[in-house]
């Protein structure tokens, strides 16, 4: 009798992590393909953004002292000696002097001798040389200054943060024009399963398609790793260590779909265990009970249910951390968008283990409310999560989730 030991997911994962490393090698790549990258170095800013004062607004530049006490009532009048062109160099702008005002447009340079703005809803343009200001201010009003958006010399990256699309402008923004990432980590992704055929081969009754590795490669690659099929292994304890054996010297990780279980054709743990360390053999959670972890040669192995549906949900919960400490990610975050909804019926489940359904979203239009619906059928069945927009859990120390509850639904 082989030793089934569940585990909770979070001690798991806990568990999982302390065995994992980031790959080690780093490339520098320019910062304008960097999108969804993981930084192995910190970002200092290397000089102020944007580098000189400008407008926040449209309207005068001014001499804040000389506006002072400024009302509706009790206007002050000043001299306009130009106006400000957005994008004109600051430099060779003429000196705002005591009585005087500029014209400056959203965006545009503060003059030299300006220290605020005053918008140009204060104001009353009386004649081409002079103004009525309507509203006092002080020194920086309406002013973005030199070192608004970024400081020079502060750090607005640390390593291990994955690079967002605006954090891209921000990298850009700085003039920051490469930087060293993490390599993507490579993930070989091996199917077992006496019954599957390619799915673009013909199938006769009996066998089934085979498309957890088209799905565990997309969830990889919505991940920035990369995900490579290395194809179908039978239910054949030779096989499958050969298999892994080479799927672990050609990638940084390894990800195996099905015979996880204690069956009688399965056959990872006893290959996992043969050829390395194994960790964890199943997860307190459902779908996904049956899931292996080991390490081999240093890397992460997992052993993930067939069941397409426990497969991306293991992916989701398990796979996800373990490939992002392996990414050299230091935070991680929920990687799907949340919605928050009602709940249609009542979900039950078992104390001591989470439990993930799959809803389908539904917008009352006339009472702005969104309610989630359990899809019914089998968990086993990909159509399952194919017909729901989301899951939602149900965790371990609860028993259910009544009708009506507000839930957390993770989009699909
Ligand atoms: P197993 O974990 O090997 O016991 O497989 C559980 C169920 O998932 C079985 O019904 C398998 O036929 C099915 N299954 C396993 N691997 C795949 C796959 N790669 N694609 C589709 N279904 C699979
Ligand atoms: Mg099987």
């Amino acid at each position: 009798m082989r030793v089934f030991q569940a585990k909770k997911l979070d001690e798991a994962i806990s568990l999982a992590l302390a065995q994992v490393e980031p790959v080690a090698e780093t490339e520098e790549i320019l910062s304008t393909g960097a999108y969804g990258r993981i930084l192995a170095q910190a970002i200092v800013c290397p000089e102020d953004i944007p580098g000189f004062a400008r407008s926040a607004m449209d309207g005068y530049a001014v001499r804040a002292q000389d506006i002072c006490g400024a009302s509706h009532e009790d206007p002050v009048t000043l001299k306009v000696i130009g106006s400000v062109e957005i994008g004109q160099d600051p430099r060779a702008l003429s000196r705002v002097a005591e009585g005087e005002a500029m014209e400056v447009p959203t965006g545009g340079p503060i003059p030299p001798g300006a220290d605020a703005v005053v918008m140009l809803e204060e104001t009353e343009r009386q004649s081409s040389d002079t103004v009525r200001i309507f509203s006092a201010g002080v020194a920086g009003t309406h002013v973005l200054a030199a070192d608004s958006d970024f400081q020079r010399g502060e750090r607005v990256f640390r390593a291990g943060h994955r690079l967002r699309a605006v954090d891209l402008g921000a990298l850009l923004a700085m003039g920051v024009l490469s930087v060293n990432v993490y390599r993507r980590v490579r993930v070989g992704i091996l199917s077992t399963g006496d019954e599957l055929v390619e799915a673009e081969r013909t199938t006769r009754p009996g066998q089934i398609r085979q498309i957890n590795s088209h799905i565990l490669r997309s969830l990889l690659e919505a991940q920035g790793a990369h995900g490579f099929a290395d194809g179908i292994v039978p239910d054949d304890r030779k096989k499958l260590e050969a298999a892994v054996q080479q799927a672990v010297s050609e990638h940084d990780m390894v990800l195996l779909s099905g015979g996880s279980s204690v069956g009688s054709r399965d056959w990872t743990l006893d290959v996992l265990r043969k050829l390395g360390e194994v960790f964890i053999h199943g997860l307190q959670i459902k779908p996904g009970k049956p899931t292996i972890f080991a390490v081999i040669e240093k890397k992460p192995v997992v052993g993930l249910p067939g069941n397409p549906v426990s497969c991306a949900i293991v992916f989701e919960k398990f796979v996800r951390p373990v490939l992002a400490r392996r990414s050299g990610l230091k935070v991680l975050l929920p990687s799907h968008r949340l919605a928050s909804a009602h709940l249609t019926q009542t979900v039950r489940s078992v104390i001591g283990r989470e439990d993930f359904v799959a809803v389908r979203l539904r917008l009352d239009d006339e009472r702005g409310i969104l309610y989630a619906e359990p899809v019914l059928g089998h968990s086993n069945n990909i159509s399952t999560l194919a017909r729901a927009d989301g899951v939602l859990s149900v965790p371990a120390d609860l028993e259910e989730i009544p009708q009506g509850a507000q839930v957390w639904v993770e989009l699909l």
